[in-house]
């Protein structure tokens, strides 16, 4: 099998489960008891929040245990609204995660008004576009670090100091950026930070929402005094102690190994396949992703050929796989139909070989040109419409 949806989910990484078995098997206490059962728990629990913390440049009392990345995004969109009722607005980009592009739905109908920032070709943000956006009544600015689809990075400091200058929280949806390239709270300036532990080796279902100190928000849960009243619910302690491993070895992963087997297994590609386009090729982009777009093909067709021969792939978000309609996020970059439609996403991890991506390279032509041969391509560069998007 070879592996390259590494953004849809990640393996567990082996020191990571061994990590957390004593938890299930022995130290199963509840970390909030009085009796002994409870202290390696406890213990457990500070070990991981100065890991986490250790990891984004934080303070352990900022890290907010939670279920994952969707959970963290519901909290910051939703404490931000209540926490400061009369700022009716937030600002999100286009290339957003449905998670963010759902919970901003919900708020609408809640009567909260949401501006949605454009990106050009390349998957910038428009920063002017962005300053525009802010007002005085703005609770939120929301901006991925890195997107899921393209790995596009986000200009973080820049849309920190836009969103302070305004007087509004600025949250950074950081899941598809942790492991993939370095992260810094003070730096960015960030307010509020989601991540999840699956998108890093870590296991599923378990996360943190950096909350900088001095931000009071409503708790997000009602009832149970866990995590200082901000999350309640008893703490998955084998979950978070995988949680923080997840996060000591994602300090010491060999990011630039990845980069060379990416950039060059889309040379090859590019060497060996005409009309071809690396969507945000001219961007900077976390080092493990590349989505491509093979012009006058069906990308599920090419998916399920990969499939047949056990390697794993993405035509776009997880949630977009099995839609005809294009991404969101390459409808947001004017993506032509006919490469958005023939998209593919692989995605990397440090346990991808390079024998693996020269294979998948290799394979390649032969597979698009099978398709291409059922399909007359049609006429060169439509611009995609923008219509219903799949994952709302
Ligand atoms: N944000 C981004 C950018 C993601 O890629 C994902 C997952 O695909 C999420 C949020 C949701 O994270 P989780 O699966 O932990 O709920």
């Amino acid at each position: 099998m070879i592996y390259l949806d590494n953004n849809a989910t990640t393996a567990l990484a082996p020191e990571v489960l061994e990590a957390m078995l004593p938890f299930f098997r022995e130290h199963y206490g509840n970390a909030s008891s009085a009796h002994a059962l409870a202290r390696l728990p406890e213990g457990a629990l500070i070990r991981a929040r100065e890991q986490i913390a250790g990891l984004l440049g934080a303070q352990p009392a900022e890290i907010v245990f939670n279920s994952g990345g969707t959970e963290g995004i519901n909290h910051a969109f939703r404490a931000a609204v209540e926490t400061f009722p009369a700022k009716r607005h937030v600002v999100i980009t286009a290339v957003e995660h449905s998670a963010v592009q759902a919970v901003a739905e919900w708020l609408k109908r809640q009567g909260i008004e949401v501006t949605t920032v454009g990106v050009d070709e390349d998957g910038q943000l428009d920063l002017a576009e962005l300053e525009a956006a802010i007002r005085e009544d703005t609770a939120l600015v929301s901006a991925m670090a890195a997107n899921n689809e393209t790995g596009v990075i986000l200009p973080t400091v820049e849309i920190g100091k836009l969103a302070k200058a305004r007087g509004a929280l600025f949250h950074v949806d950081a899941v598809q950026a942790v492991g993939k390239m370095p992260i810094d709270v003070a730096a960015w300036g960030v307010d509020l930070l989601s991540l999840s532990a699956h998108k890093f080796h870590g296991p599923k279902g378990v996360g943190a929402l950096f909350i900088r100190r001095g931000v009071r928000l409503k708790p997000f849960m009602i009832g149970g005094q866990q995590e200082r009243g901000r999350r309640g619910g008893t703490e998955n302690v084998p979950g978070i102690v995988g949680l923080g491993a997840a996060a000591e070895l994602a300090r010491s992963a060999d990011l630039a190994l990845v980069a060379r087997l990416r950039d060059t297994f889309e040379e090859a590609v590019l060497r060996a396949i005409p009309e071809v386009r690396i969507h945000g090729g001219s961007s900077l982009r976390v080092p493990n992703t590349s989505s491509m777009g093979f012009r006058g093909v069906e990308g599920e067709a090419l998916l399920l050929k990969l499939s047949d021969r056990n390697i794993c792939v993405s035509t776009g978000s997880a949630c977009t796989t099995g839609q005809k309609e294009p991404s969101h996020v390459l409808r947001a970059m004017r993506v032509p139909l006919d490469h958005a439609q023939g998209t593919l996403r692989f995605s990397l991890s440090r346990e991808t070989t390079e024998s693996e991506m020269a294979h998948v390279a290799s394979l390649l032509p032969a597979l698009v040109a099978e398709l291409r041969s059922l399909r007359p391509m049609g006429r060169r560069g439509r611009a995609l419409r923008g219509g219903p998007d799949p994952c709302a």
